[in-house]
């Protein structure tokens, strides 16, 4: 449902009109010397009524991707004319953000603390603030994640695939890979799922750095995600043409010894069970031992650190599910042929 389609819309007391679109500083109180923390929203409120999408990125501080894909967003001349309300938050943990660290001060993780509570912890708190005044307020949420640190991931959509819903928002993003991940206790995924809000996560590339292809499909997602609930209207799709490749699963294959490693594989690369992705040796090259593929599938992440202790985490793998794939190509001609109103696609959410 549309919360509040044609009366006010309110975030933090401050109300934003049809065709307005206003930047609030919503507060998050004060650090050690007094200083005010404020977490910096626009919401772009269309003249016509349509569903409200917020798109967060950076509850992990040192994870900055998103921060350039929704200054691209913004920049987007498809944005002057939407129907219902975009909400953007660039940076959701400006604490970690600060210090770049995935972390708050008080050592928590953001991302295991939602749905949050008021009287909490600063991290409960921040949760609980982003929940009522963004979240809940919300019918969509694409939440935008980087690789973390020394670890870099190939551009891939987590979501729900068993919800018609959140899956047929995954494939529109339009992403080379989309996973079937489990939700974590506490994550902002399983709170905005108990709330009946579809949200998918966009992971693309390594903490404190920048990955330009992985911006680029970030930022043609959103408007290819605004496109398919309606909020966009144009028939152009800007979506890849390229083969979408959808797991059930995933899993890491981790070192088989300490020691130096070296990566022989490319992130998004096909393999075969029992391929050679790696090898460990000593400082000396001695003792040489091969890391391999303990399943077929599709690399998307790497530990681009070439230091290894035996159990780390080295290469993450797509499982291969034959079925499972799809045409990126047939799914563009599959949506344009799709008329029906957005209503009868998403029929738990009435336009
Ligand atoms: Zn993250």
């Amino acid at each position: 449902m549309i919360k509040k389609p044609s009366s006010e819309f309110v975030i933090d007391g401050v109300e934003i009109h049809r065709g307005q679109t206003v930047r609030i500083n919503i507060d998050m109180g004060s650090i050690y010397d007094f200083t005010d923390v404020k977490m910096p929203v626009e919401v772009i409120r269309g003249q016509e009524d349509g569903p409200t999408l917020f798109v967060s990125s950076t509850i992990h501080g040192d994870e900055i991707n998103g921060i350039e894909i929704i200054k691209r967003l913004l920049a987007s001349r498809a944005l002057k004319k939407i129907c219902g309300t975009l909400i953007v938050i660039p940076i959701v943990n400006i604490f970690g953000f600060n210090d770049r660290t995935r972390y708050l001060p008080d050592r928590r993780d953001l991302n295991r603390c939602f749905p949050g509570s008021k009287n909490g912890s600063l991290t409960s708190q921040l949760a609980y603030k982003f929940m009522q005044e963004i979240a809940l307020k919300s019918d969509f949420g694409i939440d935008l994640h980087t690789g973390a640190f020394h670890r870099c991931n190939h551009p891939q959509i987590r979501a729900n695939i068993y919800d018609k819903f959140t899956l047929d928002l995954a494939k529109a993003f339009g992403a080379p890979v989309i996973i079937g991940s489990n939700l974590r206790d506490g994550s902002l995924r399983e709170a905005v799922s108990q709330a009946n809000i579809p949200m998918i996560l966009y992971e693309v590339g390594e903490a404190l750095r920048f990955d330009e292809s992985g911006i680029e499909i970030g930022v043609n997602g959103i408007l290819n995600v605004m496109r398919e609930i309606g909020m966009i209207k144009s028939a152009k799709l800007t979506k890849s043409k390229k083969e979408v490749f959808v797991a059930r699963s995933s899993s890491w294959v981790r070192a088989p010894r300490s020691g130096i490693h070296i990566v022989r594989q490319k992130l998004g690369k096909l393999v075969k069970k029992g391929e050679t992705l790696g090898e460990i040796s000593n400082p000396f090259g001695d003792h040489k031992i091969l890391v391999k593929a303990h399943q077929s599938g599709k690399i998307i992440g790497i530990s681009m650190l070439p230091l290894a202790n035996k159990g780390d985490a080295l290469f993450h793998i797509a499982s291969l599910n034959a079925e499972l794939e799809i045409s990126g190509e047939a799914q563009a001609i599959e949506d344009l042929s799709n008329n029906d109103p957005v209503n009868s696609r998403y029929p738990k959410h009435e336009f």
